[in-house]
């Protein structure tokens, strides 16, 4: 097998126009072996320098003027057992939070639309469960049903899943499952005390052995250390492969959780954590997710250079506040971007 078999045998599923740019990528960069001490020092590159070489990683993949719009939807809000301590939907704590049920298959696919008609290209539902019972699994499978026949790629977040019932929405046509590691090992029980890192790699195995694509990223801002961040991305980037998309959040603070205080991460910090993901996975979608209201233009247009490809769009993530519509095309326009048009997916093998 040559260099960029053994590249390309490495990534599964991936975009027809990305089988191209693996055949330009020496199998030198495609790594699942980085020690923490290389992972920090990329971290720690002179900013220049780290961003510079992020970009051109950025490059040999990806078109760089181009973003991924994606839509993401409350199927299920509040009311959930875990105590993520980020999260305003945790019914261990008060933050105000309405909690609701399960919503209609029917309602969810009419806003899958309209999400559609504003140029998203990906329609991702989160519902606020530990995990999913055996009752939910027939609506949500509708939804995916749905979804799909719009032509859109489509991604849950469900909480924990058993082989069985990731195969199920493996056989539903789910494109994505997004299951975040949020932070390091080592911090992950001072931020969630209700199940353990263990539990979130054993459910991005039974994702990744159904044939998903997974999404796994993390939260900044919650208090870590710098070498949490480089951890965590190292965390994924040594999975056997890497994520298909790598959510990269700032945390915003929310009155009533436990992180309601946190101090907030320094802008050049999070640039540098979005520009080690590049880095540490050339070919996985790098999205900007919760927080960019508190981001400046020139931050998001930093964190773009060093390799984010990919945004929420619509005025609400979960619970929380994104930029208007209006607001991210403006932005795009003013930087010479365009949104991605829907992929087409192609086996690697
Ligand atoms: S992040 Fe998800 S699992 Fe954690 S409390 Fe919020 S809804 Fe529940």
């Amino acid at each position: 097998m040559d260099a960029v078999q053994r590249s390309s045998a490495s990534f599964g599923t991936r975009p027809l126009d990305q089988c191209n740019s693996l055949a330009r990528m020496s199998d030198s960069v495609i790594r699942h072996d980085w020690s923490c001490d290389e992972v920090t020092a990329i971290y720690n590159l002179p900013f220049m320098d780290l961003v510079f070489r992020a970009q051109t990683i950025h490059r040999t993949a990806f078109d760089p003027n181009k973003v991924q719009f994606s839509r993401l939807l409350s199927i299920k809000t509040g009311g959930c057992p875990e105590d993520c301590g980020y999260c305003s939907q945790s019914a261990h704590h008060d933050a105000g939070l309405q909690a609701s049920k399960l919503m209609d298959p029917a309602r969810v696919i009419e806003e899958a639309k309209a999400a559609a008609a504003a140029g998203a290209t990906r329609y991702c539902m989160g519902a606020a469960w530990r995990s999913p019972k055996a009752r939910d699994m027939a609506p949500v499978i509708e939804m995916v049903k749905g979804v799909k026949a719009l032509g859109m790629e489509t991604c849950m977040t469900l909480g924990m899943l058993t082989p069985e019932q990731a195969q199920q929405l493996a056989d539903a046509g789910l494109d994505y499952y997004n299951h975040n590691i949020d932070t390091s090992e080592r911090r992950y029980g001072s931020v969630v005390h209700t199940r353990t890192f263990g539990d979130r790699l054993e459910t991005l195995q039974h994702v990744h052995d159904a044939g998903m694509k997974v999404c796994c990223g993390g939260i900044l801002g919650m208090g870590e250390a710098p070498v949490d961040r480089a951890e965590m991305l190292r965390t994924l980037a040594n999975l056997p492969e890497h994520p298909e998309s790598v959510p990269i959040n700032m945390l915003i603070p929310i009155e009533g959780t436990p992180l309601a205080a946190a101090e907030p991460i320094d802008a050049i910090a999070f640039v540098r954590t979005v520009a080690l993901a590049r880095i540490l996975m050339p070919m996985s979608d790098v999205r900007l997710s919760a927080g960019r209201t508190a981001m400046t233009d020139e931050m998001q247009a930093l964190c773009f250079l060093a390799g984010a490809n990919s945004i929420f769009i619509g005025d609400t993530l979960l619970t929380a506040t994104n930029p208007s519509e209006d607001k991210d095309h403006q932005l795009l326009q003013r930087l010479g971007m365009a949104r991605t048009e829907a992929r087409t997916f192609s086996t690697v093998v």
